[in-house]
This record gives structure tokens, C-alpha cells and sequence, in this order.
């Protein structure tokens, strides 16, 4: 469900409004001008130019989840990722693509532990 529709069952306006210097501004707002204050400082996030945060490998995706960990632009990063809902990738240290099964491959079940009598 779309960001907007849930937070209009919820009987909110707007999703994720970030109060910033006493005014709402959205989650973008907010994330963007962060993102020019550290890309001003000359740093850049963690993900910059790396494409395994939105690979279509879970494995690579995984493999650079904690990175986030050390990106000053978290919180608003898991803002955005809430308030736009994005379903592909990882933001804010989550992965949010949908899982998938490798082709070929059973779907695993559930089995009985199995104990010494
Ligand atoms: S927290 Fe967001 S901006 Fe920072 S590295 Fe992770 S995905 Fe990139």
C-alpha cells in the first residue's frame, strides 16, 4: 500500500512530515538538504556510486547493508524510504526489495525437529 494511503487509513495528512528549524517539510525536503550540507562538507554517503545497494543480487545487497551504519544521512534516509515507500534496494540499512527464490529452486518447509527418545 502506498505510502499516502497508509497514512490516510491512519487519518494523517501527509506520511512522514520532519520538523526542521520549527516548519514541516517532507521527508525529501529533508534528506536533500542534508545531502547537500555533507556533499557541501565534500563527503558522500556510503552508497555513492556503489551499485550493490540496488543490485538485483539479495546477496550483494546484503552484503553492503551495514554500511549504512556509518552514513550520517541515516535517519533520513529511513524517512524517505518510509514516506516515498520505495520497495527496491537497501535504504537506511534495510533491504527493501522483495525476497525472491532462486529460480529452479524448492520452496523450502518447515520440518519437525527431530529428537533422541
Ligand atoms: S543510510 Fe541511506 S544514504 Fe546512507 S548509505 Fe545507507 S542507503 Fe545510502
Amino acid at each position: 500500500m502506498p505510502a499516502l494511503r497508509r497514512a490516510a487509513a491512519r487519518g494523517l495528512e501527509r506520511p512522514s512530515l520532519v520538523r526542521e528549524e520549527g516548519r514541516a517539510v517532507t521527508a525529501r525536503d529533508a534528506f536533500n538538504t542534508a545531502l547537500r550540507d555533507l556533499l557541501d562538507d565534500g563527503r558522500t554517503p556510503p552508497c555513492a556510486n556503489e551499485p550493490r545497494f540496488t543490485s538485483d543480487d539479495p546477496a550483494e545487497r546484503a552484503a553492503v547493508l551495514h554500511w549504512c551504519q556509518r552514513c550520517p544521512l541515516v535517519a533520513a534516509c529511513a524517512a524517505l524510504a518510509e514516506e516515498e515507500d520505495h520497495r527496491h534496494g537497501v535504504w537506511a540499512g534495510i533491504d527493501r526489495s522483495p525476497r525472491t527464490r532462486k529460480p529452479g529452486r524448492p520452496k523450502t518447509t518447515k520440518t519437525k525437529e527431530i529428537t533422541a527418545a
